[in-house]
């Protein structure tokens, strides 16, 4: 796969699946914009210009409209557009419904699916104008199946997979693909609060036996934003193992 002269902006990317994201795209050649909220964003970018790649880090809340309009204006001021845009930001405040706060709920609903709203319609006259674009949004199996104590989590995921099949058949005719990928677990922080004993449960759970890595799915990212996929538009990939078929 090579992204070369292709300008990446990834999301929440200071760390975990953003992280890791940000780093394979940049070694298939592509120049990135490492966004996050915290100043991991700039280790990220420093990391990817150690490895010879240009890259830049901005420092940006993606359910914010005024700091997304920043993020994206920074990223065309300093490459001239953006054609591979992954949605990846995101957070979880899991509770039971019945004891769901508002703000839990709107924080969620924020974060996870507002800022893929926000970014990708910042990010598509730039697409739209040069004919050709990947948007990559970071669902959840979670989105496909639900879970307990996540209902906050799951509308926001399922959303994101409403949100890709509609745009992807409002600028398909303009030679933009857009697609969601829907991990399983996956190692990360947000699956580090996991006893060892829940662990061991949800690994029997897994077909394939152990949680993801977050490369795993900077792989299906970096394959999903090559030329290789131009014809794969509107659909979800669930990245977890084997743990939803459906
Ligand atoms: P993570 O380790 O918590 O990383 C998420 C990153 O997003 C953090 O660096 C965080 O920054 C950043 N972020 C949070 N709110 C933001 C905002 N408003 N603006 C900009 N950046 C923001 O999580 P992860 O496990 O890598 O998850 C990445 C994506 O994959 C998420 O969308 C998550 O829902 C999805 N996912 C993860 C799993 C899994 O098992 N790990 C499974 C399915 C889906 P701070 O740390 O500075 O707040």
């Amino acid at each position: 796969m090579d992204l070369s002269n292709r300008v990446a902006l990834v999301t929440g990317a200071g760390q975990g699946i953003g992280r890791a994201i940000a780093l394979r795209l940049a070694e298939a050649g592509a120049t990135v914009v490492v966004n996050d909220l915290a100043e991991t964003a700039e280790r990220v970018a420093e990391e990817i210009r150690a490895h010879g790649r240009p890259s830049l880090a901005v420092r940006a809340d993606v359910g914010s409209s005024p700091d997304v309009t920043r993020l994206v204006a920074t990223a065309i001021a300093s490459y001239g557009r953006v054609d591979i845009l992954v949605n990846n930001a995101g957070i979880a405040r899991d509770q039971l419904l019945i004891r769901m706060s508002d703000e839990d709920w709107d924080r969620v609903l924020n974060t996870d699916l507002k800022s893929v709203f926000l970014c990708t319609r910042a990010v598509l006259k730039s697409m739209l104008k040069q004919r050709w674009g990947r948007i990559i949004s970071i669902a959840s199996i979670v989105g496909l199946v639900g879970n307990p104590g996540q209902a906050n989590y799951a509308s926001a995921k399922a959303g994101i997979i409403g949100f890709t099949r509609s745009i992807a058949k409002e600028v398909a005719s303009r030679g933009i693909t857009a697609n969601a990928i829907a991990p399983g677990f996956i190692d990360t922080e947000m699956t580090q609060h996991l006893a060892e004993g829940q662990r061991q449960e949800l690994k029997k759970r897994i077909p394939l036996g152990y949680l993801g890595s977050p490369g795993d799915v900077a792989e299906a990212v970096a394959f999903l934003a090559s030329e290789e996929a131009r014809y794969i538009t509107g659909q979800v990939l669930s990245v977890d193992g084997g743990m939803v078929m459906a």
